[in-house]
C-alpha cells in the first residue's frame, strides 16, 4: 500500500489518459477560433461570493459541493476553487470592462473545475471543461450556433450521436408565476416528498423537477411545465431557437424536466447527452442563457450564453466503446539512436541532440547496455526506427534501420534528419521506407 493517494475523488492522468485529454484540448482550442472564440484564464479560485451570487445560494454547486479555502483572517476574504467557469468569465468580464469592447465578446476556457461531490463514476471532485461565453448577444440565433459547436465538438471528438435536449426556462417576467405555480403543485404533496426536496420547496422549488429520486417521476411528469407558462418574448425567443436549430439540421428533444442546476440560468437551457443515457446524472455537458448574470454581479445588464463540456465523461465514453476510438498512442518517438560501443554515450547524445533540433521527436539510449538490449528498449518504445551507430561513423555514416519494414540502409549523418522526415510521413501516409 503506497503512502499517499491522490485525494479522494481525484485521479492522476496517466501519460496515455493524458493524451485522450490533450486530443480534446486541441480539439476545443481549434473549433473555439474556427467559430470566433479568444481564449481568457481566470484564476481557479475566486471570491467565494463570485459563486455563491453568480452560480445561486440554492444549488448544489454552491450548497454542498464548493471548495472553500481556510479563511485568511488578516485579509478577511473568503475564497473558493471554481466549480464551474461561467461566474469567474463573467466576474472577468465586468472588470476589465469588457463591455467597451466591440459585442458580444466570445471566450473560452479549457481547465479543470472543483466540486466537493460525492464520488462516482463519471463523477470526481476535480474534473476538466471546455467552456464557451457568448457575452452580449441577447440571441436566438447565437443559441441555435452555440448549441451547434458543442454538437460539433463532439463529433470531432468521435461521439457523432450524441443528443441534444432543449428547454426554455422563462425569464424574469414569467419564471416567478410559474414559481408560485410549482409551490402550489407541489405543496399539497410536501408530506410525501422526499427530505432534501422538501427543503427546496420554497427555496428552488424548480430544482425539484430534475430530481434524480425515484419517488419524484410520478410528480414530475404531472407537473406544471414552464413551456405552457412562458411569457409573450421568451416564447418568441424559444420558437426563433428551434426555427434556427431546424434550419441548422440540428435533431433536439424537447426536455420541461431539464431546468440546469444554477439559478443564473434564463430562457435557452439545454444539455448533451449519450443516447440511451438521458435522464440519468450523466450528461456529458450543458449550458444556457443567463440573462441576468453580469447584471447580478454589478455589471451593465447584459445578456450572455455559454456551455461547460465536461472532458472527463467524453474520455470515459469513448473508451466504452470497446477501443473503437483508441488513438495511436501519442508520445512514441520517431527515432532512437543507439550504438555498437555502450560506452560512447556522448556520441549518441549529440546525434539525438541534433536531430531535435531539426524538429524530429528522437531520443538516444543513454544506458550503458549491450546494442541488442538498446534494440528491444526501441522496439518497446514503438519507435519507427533506430539509428545505429557503429565504425561507419568513421566515414561520416549510420546505419538507419526501420522497425516497421525490417529494411535497413547506411545514411550519411548529414542526411539523417531529412531521411527521417521523408520517412515519417512515408510511416503516418502508410506507404514504404525511408
Ligand atoms: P454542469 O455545469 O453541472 O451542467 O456541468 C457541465 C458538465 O461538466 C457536465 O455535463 C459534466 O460533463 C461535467 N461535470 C460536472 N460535474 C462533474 C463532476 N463532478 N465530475 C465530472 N464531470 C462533471
Amino acid at each position: 500500500m503506497p503512502t499517499y493517494r491522490a485525494p479522494r475523488g481525484t485521479r492522476d492522468l496517466l501519460p496515455d489518459e493524458r493524451a485522450a485529454f490533450r486530443r480534446l484540448e486541441t480539439i476545443a482550442s481549434m473549433l473555439a477560433r474556427r467559430y470566433g472564440y479568444r481564449e481568457i484564464e481566470t484564476p481557479m479560485f475566486e471570491d467565494a461570493a463570485v459563486f455563491e451570487r453568480g452560480v445561486g445560494a440554492v444549488t448544489d454547486v454552491v450548497e454542498k459541493e464548493l471548495f472553500r479555502i481556510a479563511r485568511r483572517t488578516e485579509e478577511g476574504d473568503s475564497w473558493a476553487l471554481r466549480p464551474e467557469p461561467t461566474a469567474g468569465i463573467v466576474r472577468a468580464y465586468i472588470e476589465h470592462g469588457m463591455q467597451t469592447w466591440p459585442q458580444p465578446v466570445k471566450l473560452t476556457m479549457t481547465g479543470p473545475m472543483f466540486r466537493h461531490d460525492r464520488p462516482q463514476a463519471g463523477r470526481f471532485r476535480q474534473f476538466w471543461q471546455f467552456d464557451i461565453e457568448a457575452i452580449g448577444d441577447p440571441g436566438p440565433a447565437i443559441d441555435a450556433e452555440i448549441i451547434e459547436l458543442g454538437r460539433a465538438f463532439y463529433r470531432l471528438a468521435g461521439l457523432d450521436d450524441v443528443e441534444v435536449l432543449l428547454n426554455s426556462i422563462g425569464d424574469a417576467a414569467c419564471r416567478p408565476a410559474y414559481i408560485k405555480t410549482l409551490i402550489a403543485y407541489f405543496e399539497p404533496h410536501a408530506a410525501e416528498l422526499p427530505a432534501l426536496e422538501r427543503e427546496r420547496l420554497h427555496k428552488n422549488p424548480m430544482r425539484l423537477l430534475d430530481s434524480k429520486d425515484p419517488a419524484m417521476a410520478e410528480l414530475n411528469a404531472a407537473a406544471p411545465r414552464i413551456s405552457d407558462l412562458l411569457c409573450e418574448p421568451c416564447r418568441i425567443h424559444f420558437a426563433a431557437v428551434r426555427e434556427h436549430l431546424e434550419a441548422l439540421g440540428i435533431t433536439y428533444r424537447i426536455e420541461p424536466g431539464l431546468v440546469r442546476g444554477l439559478d443564473y440560468y434564463t430562457r435557452t437551457a439545454f444539455e448533451f447527452f449519450v443516447p440511451g443515457r438521458e435522464g440519468g446524472q450523466q450528461a456529458l455537458g450543458g449550458g444556457g442563457r443567463y440573462d441576468g448574470l453580469v447584471e447580478l454581479l454589478g455589471g451593465h445588464p447584459t445578456p450572455g450564453i455559454g456551455f461547460g463540456l465536461g472532458l472527463d465523461r467524453i474520455v470515459i465514453a469513448l473508451e466504452a466503446r470497446a477501443g473503437e476510438a483508441r488513438q495511436e498512442l501519442e508520445g512514441a518517438p520517431v527515432a532512437v539512436v543507439v550504438g555498437a560501443d555502450p560506452a560512447a554515450t556522448a556520441v549518441r547524445l549529440k546525434v539525438a541532440t541534433d536531430l531535435r533540433a531539426a524538429g524530429i521527436a528522437a531520443r538516444a539510449d543513454l544506458g550503458r547496455r549491450k546494442l541488442g538490449k538498446q534494440l528491444e528498449s526501441a522496439a518497446r518504445d514503438r519507435a519507427h526506427f533506430v539509428v545505429i551507430i557503429g565504425d561507419e561513423l568513421a566515414d561520416g555514416n549510420v546505419q538507419l534501420k526501420d522497425l516497421d519494414a525490417g529494411s535497413q540502409q547506411l545514411v550519411a549523418l548529414a542526411d539523417l534528419a531529412r531521411k527521417l522526415v521523408s520517412g515519417e510521413r512515408s510511416h503516418r501516409h502508410g506507404g514504404g521506407d525511408a
